[in-house]
């Protein structure tokens, strides 16, 4: 079963692009367009400013989504191959990963009212639960939960309390203890039953959402400030990374009476902005006595022109950790000769343990934006998920 959907490793790990378009408001401001993308070949070349007098630099990719991609199309060819082997009991988890403002919530969510804007999310909602319904014999049980990790603190957004933070536990899941599970510990399950349930559940969920201790008027680049400007939504969620999971539980009996159960779990994440960390220089969580060779790279984190202090420094200090934790585990997994997968270095990694490597799928969607004061984003962003040779 599904076996020769998971024996090749380089599909167990997909990294893709998309650029979004350029918004109203950047149109309006005469803002140049400098991202060219040629799905065909997989593709994207980035002018850069002409006082920099370079050539384009040149990205290649297994996917690349330009800005005209239709939510359908994005959700075929990345969520869908997922929840289907979710359904099948396996684990899954879509990223999406970014600067703020380049469209990572829109890749996720999308707009939830208006059916051809949907994104990847409700989509898998819909996607799934069309499946179950369409099932005979099979009896289903999906649970629901929400949450955030903030400064490296987990929180449920489903609670009661969602300011409340949760802490991570293990348990041995074989006897030897070589096989850990990790979960959190009084997170909300909630039992959904439709996709409307799935909706219900997250919007509530989003509510809860944390809201940066310090204000989102000073330490931004000047970019930055304004896509934040364009999308005051943003302010709530850049910060944090979100994990809404899915857990699909099945049992069917067959002929001679047996019953089979298969569990499954998606998990669909939006992930910190990935620009909160540029004040920094790159710290790492841990020293390495050798640098593994990395596809996924981490991102060139620039030495701020003013340095970060206080609660600011601590938000930065800790997104940096996660993102680069993230990167290391994606890096390890696609990296076929790395036997260790630096799981335990963040909470999100450490989190998605099951659900990242080994009989799972995964896909990353670094989304990028296509506008020239964006340019030094943009590259550090494609350096990060390039692979290399
Ligand atoms: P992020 O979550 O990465 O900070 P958002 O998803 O909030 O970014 O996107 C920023 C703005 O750009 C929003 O107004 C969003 O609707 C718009 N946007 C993003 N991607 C697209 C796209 N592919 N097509 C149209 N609009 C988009
Ligand atoms: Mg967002």
């Amino acid at each position: 079963m599904g076996v020769t959907m998971m024996d090749k490793k380089s599909e167990t790990v997909r990294v893709v692009v998309r650029c979004r378009p350029l918004s109203s408001k950047e149109v309006e401001n005469e803002k140049t367009m400098i991202v060219e993308i040629d799905d065909k070949i997989g593709e994207i070349a980035v002018n850069p400013p002409k006082e920099i007098n370079e050539p384009p630099k040149r990205f290649t990719f297994d996917m690349v989504y330009p800005p005209n991609t239709k939510q359908d199309y994005l959700f075929e060819t990345t969520g869908l191959p997922i929840c289907q082997s979710v359904m099948d009991g396996y684990n899954g988890t879509i990223f999406a990963y970014g600067q703020t403002g380049t469209g990572k919530t829109h890749t996720m969510e999308g707009v939830w009212e208006v059916p051809e804007l949907r994104g990847i999310t409700p989509r898998s909602f819909s996607f799934m639960f069309e499946q179950i319904d369409g099932m005979r014999n099979v009896s289903f049980l999906i649970r629901a939960s929400y949450l955030e990790i903030y400064n490296e603190e987990v929180r449920d957004l489903l609670s009661k309390d969602p300011s409340r933070k949760l802490d991570l536990k293990e348990v041995s899941l074989a006897a030897a203890d070589l096989e850990k599970g990790v979960y959190v510990k009084d997170l909300t399950q909630h039992i959904v039953r439709s996709h409307k349930d799935c909706e219900q559940v997250m919007l509530a969920g989003k509510r809860n959402r944390s809201v940066s201790s310090i204000g989102f008027s000073c330490q931004f680049t000047e970019s930055s400030l304004t896509q934040i400007g364009a999308t005051l939504m943003n302010a709530e969620s850049s910060r944090s990374h979100s994990v809404f999971t899915i857990v699909v539980e099945s049992s069917k009996t067959d002929d001679r009476g047996e019953s089979h159960v298969r569990v499954g779990k998606l998990n669909l994440v939006d992930l910190a902005g990935s620009e909160v960390s540029c004040p920094l220089s790159r710290p790492r969580p841990r020293p390495r006595p050798r640098p593994r060779p990395s596809r996924f790279r981490i991102p060139l984190y620039r030495q701020g022109k003013t340095g970060a202090t206080g609660e600011r420094l601590k938000e930065a200090t800790k997104i940096n950790l996660s993102l680069s934790a993230l990167g290391n585990v994606i890096s390890a997994l696609v990296d076929a000769k790395t036997a260790h997968i630096p799981y335990r270095d963040s909470k999100l990694t450490r989190l998605l343990q099951d659900s990242l490597g080994g009989n799972t799928r995964t896909v990353m969607v670094a989304n990028i934006g296509p506008a020239d004061y964006n340019y030094d984003e943009t590259l550090s962003t494609l350096r990060c998920i390039e692979e290399e040779e």
